[in-house]
């Protein structure tokens, strides 16, 4: 379960991480109130950040800097309702500004790959970590951590270090370290970032953002109860869960629907690769139509994925098995068929990659069918690469194009 960022504070709090005082509202009204206690505790500037559970909050935004309660109001009416990559701002974290010195990264992770936790640090904070990562990889230090040590003195200052924080920050961001592995360990996350990690100009690092993801697994000895996120639910991932379809609304760009869950992941990767070729196109959601491809789970499948209006491209990829691909092909059509005359008309590209049973006569009857937005690439490569170029050609749904 991933929390939000005012959540992720406060659990920050609990375990002693230095964060700034705020709180969390849902209307402008409610944002002026908060400011307004903050300013009468000698914090009259304050930053209005959408709660969304995803980054990139500043680039789209949904973070602006107000100097007393009529200002957060006013930024407060011009964040809610954001939509935010496809998450609509419901409410505003209200926090105290902190002037900054410098911006750097800290987080903890389950490296499932390693089979080990490790610590990532970077003097290089505030711009999301991939794009460091991408800009310049030496100026990220992984160190993997001992569980059976855990962080203690030492290694939260190898961390801190290996990160290549300065001196005048490397005590604080210590000490703070070690508390955000206290709340790693102590809350059974399998993530904690922060990002910035802030050094303001008086000396002082604290925790500016908080990313948390809770492992599922360990529920049973917690009470997250309160984390429950119903207003965050996506309403297309309730309405596919009503219909038993699995459904996942990410960031990007391009729909994906396949059959298995080991294919749909592979796909997500070849998309994501493809796209960055097309000024980093990714995908915008996925989901997996299982074994069954019935004209019906597929109209629904398409419908579920076209009803994301970020999506500008579709990538069908079916490998078939114990469903045969001409079953498949005869879904896709009859469903393009039943949006249309449900008044939902197709617009946007759909690429079809099909393989494994009967995939020859599947080929044909998609090409028989002759469906102008329907296009067959034989490989899965060539496919993604397709649905991505398709998608940065293409506009958002809703636009016709
Ligand atoms: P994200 O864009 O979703 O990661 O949201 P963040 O919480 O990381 O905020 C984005 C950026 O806004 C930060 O990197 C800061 O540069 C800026 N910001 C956030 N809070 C403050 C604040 O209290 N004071 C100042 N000066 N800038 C802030
Ligand atoms: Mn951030």
């Amino acid at each position: 379960m991933d929390l939000f960022e005012h959540q992720a504070k406060e659990l920050f709090a609990e375990y002693g991480v230095p964060v700034t005082p705020g709180r969390v509202a849902y209307d402008a009204a409610g944002a002026r109130e908060v400011a307004a206690e903050l300013a009468a505790a000698n914090s009259p500037r304050v930053v209005v950040k959408a709660q969304v559970k995803t980054g990139g909050r500043g680039k789209a935004g949904g973070v602006k800097l107000a100097a007393g309660p009529d200002e957060a109001q006013a930024a407060a009416e011009q964040i809610l309702g954001l939509d935010i990559k496809g998450h609509i701002v419901h409410k505003v974290l209200v926090t105290e500004a902190s002037d900054i010195a410098a911006e750097y990264y800290l987080s903890f992770l389950l490296d499932r790959a390693e089979r080990t936790f490790l610590a990532i640090c970077s003097v290089e904070g505030g711009v999301e970590i991939e794009e460091v990562a991408h800009s310049n990889p030496g100026a990220i230090a992984r160190i993997p951590i001992d569980p059976l040590v855990g962080v203690d003195a030492a290694k939260a200052a190898e961390i801190v270090a290996a990160g290549r924080l300065p001196g005048e920050a490397a005590d604080g961001a210590a000490a703070l370290a070690r508390k955000l592995w206290d709340v790693f360990v102590g809350e059974d996350a399998t993530l904690v970032e922060v990002n910035p990690l802030v050094l303001t100009p008086d000396g002082r690092v604290l925790a500016l953002d908080g990313k948390v993801t809770l492992d599922d697994n360990a529920a049973y000895r917690h009470d997250w109860t309160r984390f429950a996120d119903t207003e965050g639910t996506d309403p297309i991932e309730t309405r596919a869960r009503a219909r038993h379809l699995n459904y996942v609304k990410l960031d990007g760009e391009v729909g994906i629907i396949g059959n298995g869950a080991g294919l749909v992941m592979s796909t997500l990767d070849v998309v994501a690769y493809a796209g960055e070729q097309f000024g980093g196109m990714r995908p915008a959601n996925f989901l997996d139509i299982g074994g069954g491809a019935s004209a019906e789970v597929m109209a629904d499948g398409l419908e579920i994925v076209l009803s994301d209006p970020a999506v500008r491209s579709v990538m069908v990829n079916v490998f078939g098995g114990i469903t045969s691909c001409d079953a498949v092909a005869n879904g896709i059509v009859s469903a393009i068929g039943m949006l249309g005359g449900r008044g939902e008309p197709v617009r946007h590209p759909i690429v079809v990659r099909l393989d494994g049973n009967n995939a020859a006569e599947g080929r044909r009857i998609l090409d028989e069918a002759g469906i102008d937005v329907v296009e067959q690439v034989a490989t899965m490569d060539d496919a993604a690469r397709r649905a991505a170029e398709l998608a940065a050609a293409g506009s958002p749904a809703g636009t016709g194009a």
